[in-house]
Formats: structure tokens, C-alpha cells, sequence
């Protein structure tokens, strides 16, 4: 990965739009309750920027949901986007999904593995 290298992304409508240059500072799941109600999956990955790299082409709305965060999502068609906590100053969490190409990104980490749902890596057996 080059650091002019681009990632572009965006909600399902198209009304939140963002774009993040060179290569991510991490890219992690994380197993944490409050992403697990934020984004409704068993778990998130997340690939974070300096925020100095990104930037919001069309920008979503924000919601607290704990003292110093902000989670990005749009309002129009309610995909969560983004996060930014003061624990991480600086710093904009992009979910791997929005991405148009999140196949750029491999996680290399895995946070609050505490949280975990017991089987959350496990892949059913075909059936
Ligand atoms: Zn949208
Ligand atoms: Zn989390």
C-alpha cells in the first residue's frame, strides 16, 4: 500500500460520503457491546486513519453513545459508518465495510476479545 494510495467509501445510499488516503494506522475487529448495538452484528471491524487522512465528501450525522465518542451514520439509510473516541484523539474509525474495496484491508488485531461471543469465529459446517 502506497500513502498516496486512495480508499473511497460510503453508506448503502450514497448520502454519507468519505475518503481516507495512505495506509490505515491498524485494521481490527473489535468485540465490544457498544459497537455489537451500534452496528447490530455479532462483532466490527474497524480500519483507522489519522484523521488528518480522511476527510467527508458528504458528511453523516454523529451520535454519543458514551461521553467522547461520536459514531458516524446516515441518517437517510441508516448504515453505521464511523468512530471517534477521545481515547483515540486524532484518529477516524472507518467500519471495513463501507469501503468500496474493504479487500484492501486484512485485520492484523482483535479488541475487548473479552466481549466475545463464544462462537463468533466459528464457521457452521455446510449443510
Ligand atoms: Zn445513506
Ligand atoms: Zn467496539
Amino acid at each position: 500500500m502506497t500513502t498516496s494510495q486512495k480508499h473511497s467509501g460510503q453508506c448503502q445510499c450514497g448520502a454519507a460520503k468519505f475518503e481516507a488516503s495512505g495506509a490505515p494506522k491498524f485494521v481490527s475487529y473489535c468485540h465490544c457491546n457498544s459497537c455489537r448495538r451500534a452496528t447490530g452484528a455479532i462483532f466490527s471491524t474497524w480500519v483507522g486513519f489519522e484523521s488528518e487522512n480522511t476527510k467527508w465528501i458528504n458528511e453523516p450525522k454523529f451520535y454519543a453513545s458514551s461521553t467522547g465518542v461520536k459514531r458516524g451514520y446516515c441518517d437517510k439509510c441508516g448504515t453505521p459508518l464511523s468512530y471517534e473516541g477521545a481515547k483515540w484523539a486524532g484518529e477516524l474509525h472507518l467500519l471495513i465495510g463501507v469501503f468500496e474495496k474493504p479487500e484492501n484491508f486484512k485485520p492484523t488485531a482483535e479488541a475487548f476479545r473479552e466481549e466475545a461471543l463464544p462462537w463468533a469465529h466459528e464457521r457452521p459446517a455446510k449443510s
